[in-house]
């Protein structure tokens, strides 16, 4: 058997039930099949990748590879500032990590294990 979330923990749709996601009155227990049949009826519904995903896998139209490498790109999808966003925290954190560095330098001298902490 398994454990179906009536309210998908990863979907964007029934935000407002936030709080309740977890609660096991929004929980089921579902034969495979019946599972892939609730996962096809959300994503009939509400075009979320996600369910789409879940039915297929469960299904076995998908293996565990596949699957986590489409949920990979969906959330990607749905996500498109996320990378470019990394890319300037890391910024920042290379700066930081720059600056330590020359501190290190100026108290304790260069030696050879300064130039693999920053290229
Ligand atoms: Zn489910």
């Amino acid at each position: 058997m398994h454990l179906h979330h009536m309210l998908p923990k990863h979907s964007s749709y029934f935000d407002y039930l936030e709080d309740v996601r977890e609660d096991p009155y929004y929980k089921v227990l579902l034969t495979v099949e019946g599972h892939s049949c609730q996962h096809d009826i959300l994503y009939q519904v509400f075009h979320f990748e996600g369910d789409r995903i879940a039915r297929d896998t469960l299904l076995s139209q998908l293996t565990r590879d596949e699957a986590i490498s489409q949920a990979r790109a969906d959330w990607i999808r749905r996500n498109p500032t996320h990378h470019s966003e990394a890319g300037k925290k890391g910024g920042k954190a290379r700066a930081k990590l720059v600056d330590l560095n020359r501190k290190i330098g100026e108290k304790w001298g260069k030696g050879s294990w300064k130039t693999s902490l920053v290229e």
